[in-house]
């Protein structure tokens, strides 16, 4: 099978409905990354997206939902999510930041409906529903009603795909259809946010809105998980990674000479590296460094001046294109900052360089 790109013609989105009802898979997308989409109370959807992406059956997916805006959202939840676990004080946070975020890049985890398969979410007694804010990805939402699991369209562990030939990249043997909505506005996957059953806010993921954001709004403080690994099965140290080896630097690259990159475990034989850069100009680089090292550079920049939304945008096809070029070793200047993106973009520099 080789998967066709498609443009979101109407005819092509009834294409789509069509092959959802089935029990097949399409690629869609959102505005934070592309998903593999699949009817989230089909068992053999659900088995098939695991299998596609050769992701381990214990990291629960994401279901995707169109609400009504003019009405409270969390009722209408209530087929995915069992609300009656819910104390008042975890309804409330809940549906203040329902009303806040979405659509738009936040996931809740909340407990799960005993009729939704326990394999959609990894076996959990929890399930996590997100209404995204892209255009192609609401009108399949809202025409089909399915809610659609759509975890991250690229085989497990590797780098998120923000734009149609990407998937294609990633899994274009495995699914018949690629639905093109254009580069992904966020560029990086949604903040994850877990409601208690209690109240109790804890942050799962990092993503584009931050962890002061979502406590303003749910007039509630907002903890970080000591273990991210154990409350939520899919944050492993290593993911979002390249197939080469990348090293992340813990100062801007125009501080960087040989002996540091020897320090850092540039193997002795490499002729060519791959530098991501933060912002500025990737010539300049370029010509600076290997002028300095005596190695071939090859230098991409995320933005002009370093604004964190613009370097989100173009973070994982940066780190694709230089797992794609000449370059043998790959270095990435960290990301500083206390803003909620820029902790996203820093938390996926340092999977992206941990090794498996
Ligand atoms: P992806 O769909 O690839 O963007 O990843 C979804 C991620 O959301 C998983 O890897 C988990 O880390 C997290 N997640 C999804 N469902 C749950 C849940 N029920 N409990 C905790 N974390 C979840
Ligand atoms: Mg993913």
């Amino acid at each position: 099978m080789t998967a066709r790109i498609l443009e979101p013609s109407q005819a092509n989105l009834d294409y789509c409905q069509e092959l959802l009802q089935k029990g097949q898979l399409v690629a869609l997308p959102t505005e934070t990354v592309y998903g593999l989409a699949g009817h989230a109370l089909d068992g053999q959807a659900v088995t098939a997206i695991y299998a596609s992406k050769h992701r381990p059956t214990f990291d629960p997916l994401i279901v995707h939902v169109a609400v009504a805006l003019d009405q409270p959202r969390l009722p209408q939840l209530r087929h995915l999510i069992d609300l009656e676990q819910l104390s008042l004080p975890a309804l409330r946070r809940a549906e203040a930041l329902l009303q806040a975020f979405w659509p738009g890049p936040l996931t809740l985890v909340l407990p799960r409906q005993p009729q939704v398969p326990e394999l959609t979410s990894g076996g959990l007694s929890t399930l996590a529903v997100r209404m995204p804010a892209h255009p192609v990805a609401l009108a399949l939402l809202r025409q089909s009603g399915m809610p659609l699991a759509a975890p991250s369209a690229n085989r497990f562990g590797r780098i998120s795909p923000t734009c149609a030939a990407d998937v294609l990249a990633e899994l274009g043997d495995q699914i018949p259809v690629i639905l093109d909505g254009g580069p992904c506005a966020v560029g990086v996957e949604s903040t994850v946010l877990r409601v208690s059953v209690d109240g109790d806010l804890t942050l799962l993921r990092f993503g584009a809105i931050g962890r002061a954001q979502l406590a303003a709004i749910a007039g509630y403080p907002v903890q970080l998980v000591s273990s991210p690994t154990m409350a939520s099965p899919g944050m492993l140290a290593s993911h979002y990674a390249p197939t080469k080896p990348l090293t992340l630097l813990d100062r801007p690259v125009d501080s960087v000479d040989l002996p540091t990159l020897q320090r850092l475990g540039l193997p002795p034989v490499t002729q060519r590296i791959g530098v991501l850069l933060q912002s500025g100009d990737a010539a300049t680089v370029q010509a600076l460094l290997s002028q300095r090292t005596g190695l071939e550079v090859q230098a991409i920049s995320l933005s002009a001046n370093g604004d964190a939304a613009t370097i989100a945008q173009h973070l994982f096809a940066g780190l694709r294109a230089l797992d794609a070029s000449a370059a043998q070793w790959l270095l990435a200047e960290p990301c500083n900052g206390a803003q909620g993106l820029e902790h996203a973009i820093a938390d996926r520099l340092k999977r992206a360089s941990t090794r498996a």
